[in-house]
């Protein structure tokens, strides 16, 4: 059986999702593919789970604070009912899922619970036998975690092997330096595990100002968790509860309860049939698209993180929605701009970044570049003698000094760049953030007083 559509969308994630949402309100006829739980990596085993462990941890530290500053708290502080949060996280995650139920319902969107391959000619097999035409085709089918191929490496588990934790192990080791090793050693830390961070590398976070990178090391030394850099790991060895990780020298090392890859992830390309369809793929497997979206095959396009961009949910929704403007909005140059896309590493405390590092623009900028910085201990951490640190950067450049760069470690950074990265983009310079009058006491004031 055949059944004909303006737009078939492989895969329910971030991208898919924006993207089905977007197509049908142009009128566009939908269906979309999603053989798992709608929303995909973000809703349920990314972003969404992984802030609600954030906020449990933040919960946390604030509580240490709190009988610093005078709470009555007994000395040991209360633990987390790891079972009780998990079983409100995926309450919060179950109704996400309803809610897209309804609203693909209410859009006219035909969902099947099925995995799609291209089949050639505008057209989609789906695992179930049905076949499926349309005019445009979707791919946003995502990817998926990678862990080195090591001796033992089936004895660790990864990011969603994390998300299914009943119960925190008591000791953690954690392979890896990027975000989120970092967050989710961060997180495991707070709630009471004793944390290994294994980074194989000179440093955390690579990509990231460096300042702000060697800073949040030492904020999480001063949390206890232990950081081993330059471990080109070996293997693991003993078995699930025990696993011991070989290390570069190749001795069997410290014992952990649990060992988790962070190690990075890989697009969602296979049994696709991309080949057969001509559509490419780049060197690092990723499915090649043009600043369009468009693949190397006439009426293909892919968002997300199949693609080499910017893996990120905001940005797999705003690729789709753009092209979907310019496919049936009638916007013909619709397209996402890369440039100047704000993140944020939720680590404790978060870090906040948008533009270029102070190395790129000096790279891209040479001697231009001027860049301004702010270190000071946010005030409920001097209130309770706390040592952690914030670090607030600015890259500025040319006579005109203009914004190109801003980089936030700190208390609040995840809520306080936002603003801020409006204002990058709009191209601000040093004298606009000095024109702007601070609001006291915050540490938000840091960006608009730097000199
Ligand atoms: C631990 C973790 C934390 C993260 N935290 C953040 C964060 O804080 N902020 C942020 O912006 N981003 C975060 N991300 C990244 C974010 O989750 C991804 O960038 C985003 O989900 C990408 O969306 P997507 O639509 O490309 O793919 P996905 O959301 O992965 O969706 C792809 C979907 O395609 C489906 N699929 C695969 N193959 C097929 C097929 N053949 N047919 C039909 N369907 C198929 C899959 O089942 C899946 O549901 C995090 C990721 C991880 C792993």
């Amino acid at each position: 059986m055949d059944r004909d559509f303006d737009l078939i969308v492989v895969g329910g994630g971030s991208g898919g999702l924006a993207g089905a949402f977007r197509a049908a309100a142009h009128g566009a006829r939908v269906a979309l593919l999603e053989p798992g739980e709608l929303g995909g990596t973000c809703v349920n085993v990314g972003c969404v789970p992984k802030k609600a462990m954030w906020l449990a941890a933040d919960l946390a530290h604030k509580l240490a604070i709190a009988k610093q500053v005078g709470f009555d708290l007994p000395d040991a502080l209360p633990a987390l009912d790891w079972p009780a949060f998990i079983a409100f996280r995926q309450r919060y995650i179950a109704n996400i899922h309803q809610s897209y139920l309804r609203r693909l319902d209410e859009a006219g969107i035909a969902l099947m619970p099925v995995r799609g391959r291209l089949a050639g000619n505008g057209t989609v097999a789906c695992d179930n036998g049905v076949g499926l035409r349309a005019g445009q085709i979707l791919l946003a089918t995502g990817g998926h975690p990678w862990r080195p191929d090591i001796p033992g490496a089936g004895l660790g588990i990864d990011s969603d092997g994390f998300f299914a934790l009943a119960a925190p192990p008591s000791r953690v080791a954690v392979i890896g330096g990027g975000y989120i090793a970092v967050e989710l050693g961060a997180v495991l830390q707070a709630l009471g595990s004793r944390v290994t961070l294994y980074v194989r590398g000179e440093r955390l976070l690579n990509g990231f100002d460096a300042d702000i990178a060697a800073q949040l090391a030492e904020d999480m030394r001063q949390q206890g968790i232990r950081l081993e850099f330059g471990q080109q790991l070996r293997g693991l060895a003993g078995a699930p509860g025990a696993v011991a990780v070989r290390g570069g020298d190749g001795r069997e090392g410290d014992v952990f309860d649990s060992v988790i890859f962070a190690t990075g992830r890989r697009p969602n390309t296979g049994g696709l049939g991309l080949g057969q369809a001509g559509v490419a793929l780049d060197g690092r497997g990723h499915v090649e698209v043009d600043p369009f979206q468009r693949t190397s095959a006439d009426g293909i396009h892919a968002v997300g993180d199949v693609t080499g961009q910017l893996a990120l949910t905001p940005v797999a929704i705003a690729a789709a929605r753009r092209l979907m403007d310019r496919l049936f909005g009638g916007q013909a140059n619709a397209r996402l701009d890369y440039e100047d896309v704000p993140t944020v590493v939720f680590s404790h405390p978060p870090v906040g970044v948008v533009g270029l590092t102070e190395e790129a623009a000096r790279r891209r900028h040479g001697d231009a570049v001027t860049v301004y910085r702010s270190g000071f201990r946010p005030m409920l951490n001097a209130l309770a003698d706390v040592p952690q640190r914030s670090l607030f950067k600015v890259v500025c450049v040319g006579e005109e000094q203009r914004v190109a760069g801003i980089h936030l470690l700190g208390e609040a950074a995840d809520e306080m760049l936002q603003g801020f990265a409006v204002a990058l983009k709009r191209g601000i310079t040093l004298a606009d953030l000095h024109a702007t009058v601070a609001i006291h006491p915050t540490s938000a004031e840091e960006v608009v007083l730097v000199s």
